[in-house]
């Protein structure tokens, strides 16, 4: 399978199979902008539960926040994004299609001409005005990262939870960006999702953490099922770091179209609590209890995509193979992303008393597991449904069923399957999703 093809087997995929839609499809879309399914809402939850579980349940040094998508004007002026959160952009004066310097050679991707215009910086922030009159005064920003929320909360949080350094504050929330040139399906849009955590240490002990953090992230990715030679690291030479950062690397994962950014882990040194200060008046420093020192702490700060995450996962888990000269197609998502966990279907489904059963098997099921109920087609079609979408276990209730109590579990990625008790169902899968560690 080509790489390209297996872009538009995905997208074809995700349309078909409710995981992700194109905004506001019947007014002909809104380019950028993708709307997430029944399936990918699923998909989309279990890999922000999953990153939640590791680096804040999972940890003692971790808390959570949610702050505000819209924030007071000066946080940008603080942060430097009114003044500095910028793309480059090009026209191609030959077909009138506008590029981001740094993503176009000489010549232009889409016509192959050579004729651009001169570059001029253009600020990415999406503005909005709070409040009924539209002017200066009532300017806001819909917010291009989370990670400024964090940064204004950092007294707040020292305060209520008495947390000593190191330690970190972690959050999950929309962004936005006026992307030039959006693409690549969810992978660079204008309204997408964040996962990012600033994790505070003493300046002499923020290297060891820098590389921790990478180190953690990298395991994170591998962990959920993503294939070792998929996932690379990249260290920012010195002239691709902003001017106060010590160190920044892009975990990049090989999608179809390429190596591409996932997730950026960087030293931001001392500057943003700095800033902050400097710009709201108030002492942001942090007081060490033993000595009674002041002093700014440095921050660590791994900084992913949702968006870019669920689609790495959905290209990595995504597989074609020939099972008597038939395609099958399989998402093989690991046990924690798999968006439902168990199906259950019955063989007849004009046998009421079957039916009643598979129901009832369902609604008890559902109790432990994301589990759903289908019988809208043959057994064989209904199987192909669900390997398309990574069902991990279906279950199927047959005419044997009412005399045996028994039932038949096909496993998803081996197709093998096994007669297990009503009694011992349960307990059955339990086991399979404890002991398949992906
Ligand atoms: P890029 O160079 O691809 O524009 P960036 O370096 O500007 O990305 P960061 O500002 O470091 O990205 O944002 C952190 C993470 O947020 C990225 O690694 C990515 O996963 C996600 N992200 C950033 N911009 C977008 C976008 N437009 N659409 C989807 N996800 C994004």
């Amino acid at each position: 399978m080509s790489q390209e093809n297996q872009m538009e087997k995905i997208v074809s995929l995700c349309k078909r199979r409710g995981f992700i839609f194109q905004s506001s499809e019947i007014y002909g879309g809104l380019g950028s902008v993708w709307d997430y399914g029944p399936l990918g809402v699923e998909l989309k939850r279990n890999v922000k539960d999953a990153w939640w579980k590791a680096t804040v349940h999972g940890r003692d040094d971790i808390v959570g926040l949610d702050a505000g998508i819209l924030m007071h004007p000066n946080t940008w002026k603080a942060s430097g994004h009114t003044e500095n959160f910028s793309d480059i952009l090009v026209d191609c004066r030959s077909c009138k299609k506008r590029f981001r310097k740094d993503h176009v050679g000489d010549k232009c991707p889409a016509c192959g001409a050579k004729d651009f215009t001169e570059g001029r910086a253009f600020n990415l922030m999406m503005k909005t005005y709070l409040g009924a009159v539209e002017d200066e005064n009532g300017l806001c920003f819909l917010r291009p990262e989370t990670a400024q929320g964090i940064f204004v909360n950092f007294a707040n949080v020292v305060d209520t939870t008495h947390k000593r350094l190191p330690f970190g504050i972690a959050q999950i929330g929309k962004s936005f960006r006026n992307e030039i040139t959006p693409g690549n399906f969810v992978f660079r849009t204008r309204e997408f999702e964040q996962m990012e955590i600033e994790y505070f240490t003493m300046p002499e002990e923020a290297d060891a953490a820098y590389e921790a953090w990478i180190a953690e992230r990298f395991r994170w990715y591998l962990e959920l099922g993503i294939k070792k030679e998929s996932l690379r690291l990249r260290p920012h030479a010195k002239d691709e770091l902003a001017h106060y950062a010590k160190g920044c690397t892009d975990i990049e994962y090989l999608f179809p179209f390429g190596w591409s950014e996932l997730e950026g882990i960087a030293n931001r040194t001392d500057y943003d609590l700095k800033q902050h200060a400097k710009h709201s008046g108030k002492n942001l420093q942090y007081k060490d209890t033993v000595s009674g020192k002041e002093f700014y702490p440095f921050i660590i700060e791994p900084s992913g995509g949702v968006d870019r995450a669920t689609l790495a996962f959905l290209a990595d888990a995504y597989c074609e193979e020939q099972v008597n000269e038939a395609t099958r197609v399989v998402l093989k998502l690991s046990k924690q992303l798999a968006p439902t966990k168990v199906a259950v279907l019955p063989l007849l489904k004009k046998n009421s008393e079957l039916v009643t059963m598979a129901k009832r098997l369902k609604a008890d099921l559902s109790k432990s597991f994301t589990t759903v109920y289908d019988d809208t087609a043959s057994i064989g079609k209904l199987y192909r449904r669900q390997d398309e979408v990574g069902t991990f276990f279906c279950v199927t209730v047959d005419v044997d069923s009412l005399t045996d109590k028994m039932v038949t579990v096909r496993h998803r990625d081996t197709m093998k399957q096994d007669r297990i008790s009503l009694e011992q169902i349960k307990e059955y899968l339990a086991q399979q999703f404890s002991t398949n560690n992906s």
